[in-house]
């Protein structure tokens, strides 16, 4: 898939989104919820894909989301800055069972400053909150660090589906809100 076959087309606005956050918090999972209601329970870093679209509409307008994937780059601590380029929104990502991915938020958001403009919408999601029974972050740490970050936030599930359209749709609207 290349960039050009996302372009023009009758859609009113093209958003480029990216997805960030430690390994295996279920960033590439949120992304196939979204654009194609799938879940993988094995998922690997999938190679090649680069992004995936979903179309909504707002204000009667047709508005386009190119969600960007790392492809398994965070591993290796090599997202590149080509990554980051011309996206107006990101979702920070973190595993509620697992606190050291809520400890890495910090790390992201400044990479995320340093690559990207000040108006990028950004929404913190806390990921895998059908995970109760083993959950490492409370609802109330996560509502904190986003009061004190300026950012959205919301717990997800890719594997439930809990969330996951709506925190991608307040991302696309507030960029939306941000544009027009
Ligand atoms: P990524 O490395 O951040 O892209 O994470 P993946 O999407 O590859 O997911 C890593 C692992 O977590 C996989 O085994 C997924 O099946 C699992 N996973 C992803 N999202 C969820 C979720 O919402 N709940 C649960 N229980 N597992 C999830
Ligand atoms: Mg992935």
């Amino acid at each position: 898939k290349s960039m050009s076959d996302d372009e023009g087309g009758g859609v009113d606005h093209l958003f480029k989104i990216v997805v960030i956050g430690d390994s295996a918090v279920g960033k590439s999972n949120l992304l196939s919820r979204y654009a194609r209601n799938e879940f993988n329970p094995h998922s690997k870093a999938t190679i090649g894909v680069e992004f995936q679209t979903q179309t909504m509409e707002i204000d009667g307008k047709e508005v386009k989301a190119q969600i960007w994937d790392t492809a398994g780059q965070e591993r290796f601590r090599a997202v590149t800055s080509a990554y980051y380029r011309g996206a107006s929104g990101a979702l920070i990502v973190y595993d509620i069972s697992r606190r050291t991915t809520f400890d890495s938020v910090g790390r992201w958001l400044d990479e995320l400053k340093t690559h990207s403009d000040a108006t990028v919408a950004r929404m913190l999601v806390g990921n895998k909150c059908d995970l109760e029974n083993i959950r490492d972050v409370s609802v109330e740490d996560g509502k904190s660090l986003a009061e004190a970050e300026g950012l959205f936030f919301m717990e997800t599930s890719a594997l439930d589906s809990t969330n996951v359209n709506k925190a991608f749709e307040e991302v696309i609207r507030e960029i939306y809100t941000n544009v027009s």
